[in-house]
């Protein structure tokens, strides 16, 4: 039997492993593949070479998978190019007040005024203009085995969970305090399926390939870890279709007519799809948290937790690994701004603002879940059989 043994509702979400996994491989899968070759979204901008402020840096490393292709100015967007004519924290107007609950369900459906150029109250890092600041084309810098290991990637892990997010035992904790530590985990599964997935198979003949034991040692032998990954994808996707009026009137603008039409449109199939409506409409219920008397000052502490986890990204000591930690901490402060805003404080009636460097981490974030999410339905429990079988 290829059967998975997940099954049932995802903890604290409000779908099953079936329907997600099927969702993900009828509709999300597919419109996500196309929409991150787009010209909007396979740009990102970023700071690869900023001090650690954690520790002195151990040398970025000289592995040939490590470095990174920036691109050429001429190449990227000239719309991404332009001084920033959008909003700043002082444009910033508040809606009316909706008292019902900590957390708004909804977020004011036409509020995209242009990207804003506020900073991410999520993340740590300065993401306005600036001349250390370059464009990667994410379509030629994949996520996948780069070699760096040992140490200094291992001091990264530990600082991310012994510092920022401890796994609180269940019994124990509430849900807010679990949220980090699942999201965290989460996100670190969907990279090790993505190391495992495109591994350096024979460096001699420079062969790729799957690296199933990898996977199964990592990921697969660990059922919660699993179980965090879809975790991750549902709050990820919530995150996204929450901001679905806002997105749909976002600017999309690269210059060519044709190809942002194209991307409006796979945004529009994505954001108000049908199946998804139908199966999975609220994939996880934000409205739940922060309402006990403690839910101001856990938010808050949960945001300057997430902040930490985001500057240990400049510690990461391989450019391409940089690269894509920094673009899915940023998603992930993404989600976690669309979902809890603004300032960790009370979010109550407060319009959203994005950037649009932000909007670009959170959809690729959204897709490299989904990619797992396929890795792991398809490949899981034949690996897991063969492994198990040993
Ligand atoms: P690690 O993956 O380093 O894990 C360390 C420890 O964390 C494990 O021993 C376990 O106790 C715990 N752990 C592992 N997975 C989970 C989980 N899902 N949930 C909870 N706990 C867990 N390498 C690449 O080749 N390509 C990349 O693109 C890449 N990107 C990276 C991005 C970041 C931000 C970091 C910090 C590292 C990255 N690396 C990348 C390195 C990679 O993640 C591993 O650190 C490296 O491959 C060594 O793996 P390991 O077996 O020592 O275990």
């Amino acid at each position: 039997c290829q059967c998975s043994k997940y099954s049932g509702i995802v903890e604290d979400c409000c779908c099953d492993y079936e329907t997600v996994d099927r969702l993900n491989e009828e509709v999300l899968h597919p419109l996500l593949q196309e929409l991150v070759k787009t010209a909007f979204f396979r740009y990102f901008k970023v700071k690869l070479w900023c001090d650690c402020p954690f520790w002195p840096d151990d040398g970025m490393c000289r592995l040939r998978d490590c470095s990174v292709c920036e691109c050429p100015e001429s190449e990227f967007p000239e719309p991404f190019r332009r001084p920033h004519s959008g909003l700043s924290q002082d444009d910033l107007i508040c809606q009316e007040g909706k008292p019902q609950a900590a957390v708004d369900r909804t977020i004011d459906s036409k509020a995209f005024r242009g990207w804003t150029v506020t900073d991410n109250p999520w993340t740590n890092d300065d993401e306005t203009d600036n001349s250390e600041m370059t464009y990667v084309n994410l379509q030629l810098n994949p996520e996948r085995y780069t070699g760096y290991a040992g140490p200094s990637a291992r001091r990264i892990w530990d600082a991310v969970y012994s510092e920022n997010c401890p796994k609180y035992p269940s019994e124990e904790s509430c849900q807010e305090e679990k949220i980090l530590y699942k999201l965290i985990s989460g996100l670190h599964s969907s990279i090790s399926i993505h190391i495992a997935g495109d591994y350096l198979l024979d460096e001699a003949r420079n062969l790729w390939g799957q690296n199933l034991s990898l996977m199964y040692d990592r990921v697969l032998q660990y059922p919660d870890r699993v179980r965090n990954l879809y975790f991750t994808f549902l709050f990820v996707l919530r995150a996204v279709t929450k901001a679905a009026d806002y997105l749909e009137y976002a600017e999309y603008d690269t210059g060519n007519l044709t190809e942002d039409l194209r991307t409006m449109s796979l945004m529009r199939q994505l954001l108000f799809n049908p199946k998804l409506k139908a199966a999975c409409p609220i994939p996880y219920d934000e409205a739940k948290l922060w309402r006990g008397q403690r839910g101001p000052e856990l938010k808050q502490k949960i945001q300057q937790q997430f902040r930490n986890i985001s500057a240990l990204m400049d510690c990461v000591g391989c450019e391409k690994c940089r690269l894509w930690g920094k673009l899915q901490v940023l998603g992930l402060g993404t989600a976690l701004k669309i979902l809890f805003s603004v300032d960790g404080q009370e979010q109550l009636g407060q319009t959203l603002h994005l950037q649009r460097n932000e909007v670009i981490a959170l959809m690729n974030l959204l897709t490299r879940l989904s990619e797992s999410l396929k890795i792991v339905h398809e490949m899981g429990p034949s690996v897991e059989k063969i492994m198990e079988g040993q």
